[in-house]
């Protein structure tokens, strides 16, 4: 058993933090939410009254928090210092890079092992411990980080040193944003020239068009049966969700000075169906505004 402090007990956090209670951990949990804390004490986890308690005699501290502002100052002024600096800390909130180093700096300076472990996969995933981490660590601290997370894992991987988790992140979901965006286009083009979905779907699955977003999730109702399209595209990968990852590309790139013209357009698009209403609802609802469902 391990004391595990939790901080951030939101749609992620919540159910990534009842699975490490299930699996015999002394789970204490930390959120600025009363009524996500009680739901992490139903699941079976300790309330601490602040970070800095809950962090005070932990092994192993997880965040699971908005954006890099949050998970700047929950490190800078409640964890580090507070938590025992034997305590192996991981970020799995999804931030930019920046924030990822800079916060990897101040852990590593005050004595802590860190790592940036950002997910993918939804609120399902979260609840079933079927989560995928991308990690950036030092690669010496990686079989310990990648032991802690296996009860809310699928499959955890190394992407290299701090800041690479979250790289890795960005910049698959930016795939993700584009291929679904393509995939959208064409479903509304093969229904122009009169070619049904699912022949264009049996069809294109096989073919060279074939790619995740499509095949294990396609945005036409009635062809995949879990994907979100069949749920009236509730559940899954917000459009919000979606357009936060796809800036956070878009930023990084103009730092780097990587060109990402199909990434921007789809930060674009997706900002767009955003404004549109599509912002609670799955990502792949966006065939929507392709189809001419949704007026600008
Ligand atoms: P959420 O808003 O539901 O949860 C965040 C929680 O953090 C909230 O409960 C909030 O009260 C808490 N919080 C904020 N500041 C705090 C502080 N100073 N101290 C303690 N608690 C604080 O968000 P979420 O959907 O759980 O997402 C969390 C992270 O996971 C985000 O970075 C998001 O991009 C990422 N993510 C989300 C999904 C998804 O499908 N929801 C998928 C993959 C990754």
């Amino acid at each position: 058993m391990t004391r595990i402090a939790f901080i951030g007990l939101g749609n992620m956090g919540g159910g990534m933090a009842a699975n490490q209670a299930r699996a015999g951990h002394e789970v204490v949990a930390f959120d600025l939410s009363a009524a996500a804390l009680e739901r992490a004490v139903a699941a079976g986890c300790r309330a601490a009254g602040s970070v800095i308690e809950a962090v005070a005699e932990a092994e192993v501290v997880i965040t699971m928090l908005p954006a890099g502002p949050h998970v700047r100052d929950v490190y800078g002024a409640q964890i580090l210092g507070h938590a025992p600096t034997t305590a192996l800390l991981i970020d799995c909130s999804t931030i930019d890079v920046e924030s990822a180093r800079a916060v990897a700096l101040l852990a590593r300076s005050a004595g802590y092992r860190f790592a940036d472990a950002p997910v993918s996969g939804g609120t399902a995933a979260a609840e079933a411990g079927t989560l995928a981490f991308m990690v950036g660590c030092d690669e010496a601290d990686f079989a310990d980080i990648e032991s802690a997370l296996v009860p809310m894992s699928r499959v955890t991987i190394r992407a290299g040193d701090h800041g690479a988790g979250q790289a890795a992140k960005i910049c698959n979901n930016m795939v993700l944003g584009i291929t679904m965006i393509g995939v959208c286009e064409a479903f509304a083009l093969a229904e122009k020239l009169g070619l049904e979905a699912d022949r264009f779907f049996d069809i294109a699955s096989r073919s060279s068009g074939q790619c995740w977003s499509l095949s294990n999730y396609s945005p036409w109702p009635g062809q995949v049966p879990t994907a979100p399209s069949n749920r009236n595209y509730e559940g899954g990968f917000a459009t919000a969700m979606m357009l936060k990852d796809l800036k956070l590309a878009q930023e990084a790139a103009a730092k780097s000075g990587a060109a990402t013209p199909m990434g921007a357009q789809a930060e674009g698009l997706y900002a767009l169906f955003d404004q549109l209403g599509g912002r609670g609802q799955d990502f792949s609802a966006i065939l929507k505004m392709f189809r001419g469902e949704l007026a600008p």
